[in-house]
């Protein structure tokens, strides 16, 4: 799963890209990183990491990290060919979320594409670019599927309905996100069509470092508009929060204080697009290295083990679990067990955020 992040030339994208990519983590342990610039990893900070280790003594504490793709390139009239025109789009379709970074700052020497400061017009403007793309989406797909359901395909004849509503909606000026099936087949030929405005937005208000409570005419905009939508904002100041990636903890520390920041406000974001892309952490504490492993909400035991390595989930035999909670209670795993709160767990098992497990495989 990977989340995209997009907004108009100087709004603040690189800027953060650069500081949520850089904090801290090796690169090369993330292979996709190395292969494409513009492919970052995340780490995505979680106090839990902290009061585990306060019990389970150990040589490293390892975050859970997301894939996030820098998505360049959109400007007013792209779909038609602007800028770098429809580049974007192959990047863009495999994301499984959006992250929208909207101007909220003013700065007199930062140009602003559009001469003024003004984030509902921009929003408006990118998601009329990514709903002119889906538009010319639909038309192709529905050529296609013309021509399949001649042949008596079902799946080409329910596909033709889907792309007839996710026209009508486009053509309405309306994002394709609204539109929802129960039919899980149907919510999964949706899926299959990779429409843009079908993806999971977040917001990120690049907020004026004057105003990082966040509670300026601009940001109140955004909330207001991603209320409406049913949708999420998180306000940062990105100048700021890339010298905060760039200082050692203590310094940090120091001017998150000076600021009245209780953490990096990246560390908020970064927990933010975890939850768009649909992950909850479980959670493995050992000697050699406490770690939280991304798993879809819903996940099965195996599945979860499966992101520790395929093997663990093709041989998993049983997961042991237990709670943060037991742990703060009863202060070590074996106390865990000798008071029988160790859980044992099959395949059926559904995680829970949170979970601390060791799995049992046969390799
Ligand atoms: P991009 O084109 O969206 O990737 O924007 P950049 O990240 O390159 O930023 C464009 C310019 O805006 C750079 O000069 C940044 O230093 C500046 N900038 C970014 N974030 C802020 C901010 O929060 N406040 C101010 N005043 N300037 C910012």
């Amino acid at each position: 799963m990977e989340a995209g992040i997009v907004g108009l030339p100087n709004v603040g994208k690189s800027t953060l890209f650069n500081a949520l990519t850089a904090a801290g983590i090796a690169s090369e342990n993330y292979p996709f990183c190395t292969i494409e610039p513009n492919v970052g990893a995340v780490a995505v900070p979680d106090p839990r990491l902290e009061t585990i280790q306060s019990y389970i003594a150990t040589q490293k504490v390892i975050p859970a990290v997301l894939k996030l793709v820098d998505i360049a390139g959109i400007v007013r009239g792209a779909s038609e060919g602007e800028g770098l025109g429809n580049q974007f789009l192959s990047h863009i379709r495999n994301v499984d979320a959006i992250t929208h970074v909207v101007r909220c700052f003013e700065d007199p020497d930062i140009t602003h594409v559009e001469g003024s400061v003004d984030p509902i017009r921009d929003i408006e403007t990118i998601d009329t670019e990514l709903m002119l793309a889906d538009l010319q989406s639909v038309e192709s797909q529905v050529v296609k599927a013309k021509k399949t359901a001649r042949t008596g395909d079902k799946e080409a004849a329910r596909k033709l309905e889907i792309l007839a509503a996710c026209e009508q909606r486009l053509a309405a000026g309306e994002p394709v996100r609204g539109l929802s099936y129960d039919d899980p087949g149907a919510a999964k030929a949706l899926r299959e069509l990779q429409l843009l405005t079908s993806k999971r937005v977040l917001y990120i208000a690049n907020i004026d470092e004057d105003d990082l409570a966040g509670t300026g005419e601009h940001v109140t905009r955004v909330r207001e508009r991603a209320a409406a939508e049913g949708g999420e904002v998180v306000a940062v100041c990105a100048r700021l929060e890339s010298e905060l990636a760039e200082l050692d903890s203590e310094d940090r520390a120091e001017m998150l204080q000076s600021v009245g920041l209780e953490e990096p406000a990246l560390a908020v974001l970064a927990r933010a697009i975890y939850k768009l892309l649909g992950y909850q952490s479980y959670f493995t504490a050992g000697e050699k290295e406490v770690r939280a492993w991304p798993v879809a909400i819903g996940a099965t035991a195996p599945q979860a083990a499966g992101v520790i390595h395929t093997d663990f989930e093709r041989g998993f035999i049983r997961a042991e679990v237990y709670a943060l909670d037991d742990l703060v209670e009863h202060k070590s795993e074996k106390a865990i067990r000798d008071a029988g709160k160790l859980r044992v767990e099959g395949k059926e098992y559904r995680m829970r955020d949170g979970d601390i497990c060791h799995f049992l495989f046969n390799v």
